[in-house]
């Protein structure tokens, strides 16, 4: 009735203020407290830190009984206990930390119905003397935490989180809340279908990090373009991602010789000259962390002022992870990135070159492909990014897009010229050829094929070869040109392709913002 749900809405709003010492509900808590208490199976998507603990917590309290919160990692359980514990709130945790005697004392307590939360390990509750155990006491509410370990196509996929699924079966009519950090559509579905078995309701909310301002810029230089930039903002800490050892080491020594600051980390250096380089960049202020995505996981350092990715990051996800450690005080901060082709035909080779199934390798590729969506954005890049992890943003104004709009150009005659070469070539050829084509280069690989007989060789001479490589780049983003996923990278033509090639429809495209100032070789 009426005067219920006014009396639970009270109810709820005396335990967050009283109970937890919280003002207000943050952004998405409050929508997620009501689909739990309404007893309905909810799945809340939040980013780390955001607050998804109470979104349990606080309906466990309000509905009463028991509520069993399932979590794969036992550290964690133990410092909510504590928490919770701290707070006057009785919880328990029973995993296999624990001595058989100990969990026996929490067990008893829950059977007493001395027990509010009992926090469990999958592989602790999914035994059958468990859940039996468990179906005699008056159960609220099931929370699994870290959902996402469900996914097969995940990287924290557990087995034992597999078993869950039967959890619906064996306490009908009790709400599920899954909770999870990561959002992209994949993982949702098979959340949705291993722990729900049917429709749940979805929240995303609290992916914004505004005061992060959002850049991408092509690569023309990667060293150069990294070193202007961390010139440009001197005396402050931040990271350098780039994919490889190698390349954080040179990039670092080429930063120290210049007198910045700089330390790599990476996973190939000793564990205590890691810990050093962590501790001094944690301690000291203006120390620039060169490193491989090895570094970043558990680090609070509050006021690094950006994250710069020298390479292409693995996805969408990712580099949200990794730009999220920028500008945690609230403070402006920046992550800025730098892309270019040779990226994606590297991350197109590690998907390609995993040894796994097809349906994973295709879900890896849609993965890239959101990525460089995002790269090519001509629309704001934060509604861009929210859009993907299912949140609705107006344009933010702290982007590049945003802020510098780029003016979109008539490229349909590059472009055809582009489909021209791409044809003729007989669409076997990755982007860089078909560019040493267009600007009619002298290469072994031209002579030996005879392209230089064809008559688009040397068509597009009147534009360097940085800015065929961006229009190739963006007829790849814009569905023109389809670029394989193969080893060799060979673009071809798409339907949207053939038809413009045949004098249907236009192509707009983003002019090429600067040239390079000394084009590099062209091996990609
Ligand atoms: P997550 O599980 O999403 O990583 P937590 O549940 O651990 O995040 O919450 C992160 C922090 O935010 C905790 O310190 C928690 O006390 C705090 N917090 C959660 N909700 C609120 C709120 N409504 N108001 C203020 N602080 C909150
Ligand atoms: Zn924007």
């Amino acid at each position: 009735t009426d005067a219920e749900a006014a009396a639970s809405g009270r109810r709820k709003l005396d335990v967050l203020r009283q109970t937890f010492g919280f003002d207000s509900f943050r952004s998405g808590q409050e929508e997620i407290v009501d689909s739990v208490l309404a007893g309905q199976n909810t799945l809340a998507i939040m980013p780390t830190g955001a607050g998804k603990s109470l979104c349990y917590q606080l309906p466990a309290l309000v509905l009463g009984g028991l509520t069993i919160v399932v979590s794969p990692l036992i550290a964690l359980m133990e410092d909510q206990v504590a928490a919770l514990t701290v707070a006057g709130l009785a919880a328990g945790a029973i995993h296999s930390g624990k001595s058989r005697d100990e969990n026996v004392a929490v067990w008893r307590r829950v059977a007493a119905g001395e027990i509010r939360l009992i926090y469990m390990s999958p592989e602790r509750l999914l035994s059958d003397r468990m859940i039996a155990a468990l179906q005699r006491l008056p159960v609220r509410l099931i929370a699994v935490d870290e959902a996402h370990c469900v996914s097969q196509w995940g990287h924290s996929f557990r087995s034992d989180y597999l078993g869950l699924s039967i959890l619906r079966e064996r306490f009908p009519g009790i709400g599920i809340l899954a909770l999870t950090a990561t959002a992209d559509t994949t993982t949702r579905e098979e959340i949705r279908n291993k722990l729900f078995g049917a429709e749940a309701r979805v929240f995303v909310s609290g992916f914004d990090r505004p005061n992060i301002q959002l850049t991408v810029v092509e690569k023309d230089d990667t060293s150069r373009q990294i070193e202007r930039f961390i010139d440009e903002r001197p005396g402050v800490s931040g990271i350098v991602y780039r994919l490889s050892r190698k390349k954080v080491e040179q990039t670092a020594e080429r930063l120290a010789a210049k007198g910045v600051r700089a330390l790599p980390y990476h996973a190939g250096m000793s564990q205590e000259d890691r810990a050093r380089n962590q501790e001094t960049f944690l301690a000291e202020a203006g120390v620039v962390m060169v490193a491989t995505i090895a570094f970043g996981m558990g680090i609070d350092k509050s006021d690094v002022r950006y994250v710069l990715h020298g390479d292409l990051p693995s996805s969408l996800e990712a580099y949200y992870q990794e730009i999220g450690r920028a500008g945690r005080d609230g403070a402006a901060a920046e992550a800025h990135l730098l892309y270019g082709l040779e990226d994606v035909q590297l991350r197109r080779r590690f998907i390609d070159e995993q040894e796994t199934d097809e349906a994973r390798k295709a879900v890896e590729a849609r993965r890239l492909d959101a990525l460089l969506g995002f790269c090519e954005a001509s629309t704001c890049r934060r509604s861009v990014l929210l859009r993907y992890f299912g949140e609705e943003q107006e344009p933010c104004g702290n982007c590049d897009v945003c802020l510098d709009p780029p003016q979109l150009v008539d490229g349909t005659e590059p472009a055809r010229l582009a489909l021209a070469a791409v044809s003729e070539t007989g669409e076997r050829f990755g982007a860089a050829h078909v560019v040493s084509v267009l600007i009619g280069r002298q290469t072994d690989k031209i002579r030996e094929r005879g392209h230089d007989t064809l008559t688009v060789y040397g068509a597009g001479a009147a534009r360097p070869a940085n800015e065929w490589r961006s229009i190739l780049r963006q007829m790849v983003t814009g569905g023109l040109l389809h670029l394989d996923h193969g080893a060799f990278g060979s673009v071809t033509m798409t339907r949207e392709g053939r038809l413009l090639a045949e004098g249907q429809g236009r192509f707009d495209m983003r002019p090429v913002r600067k040239p390079a100032k000394k084009p590099r070789g062209e091996a990609a």
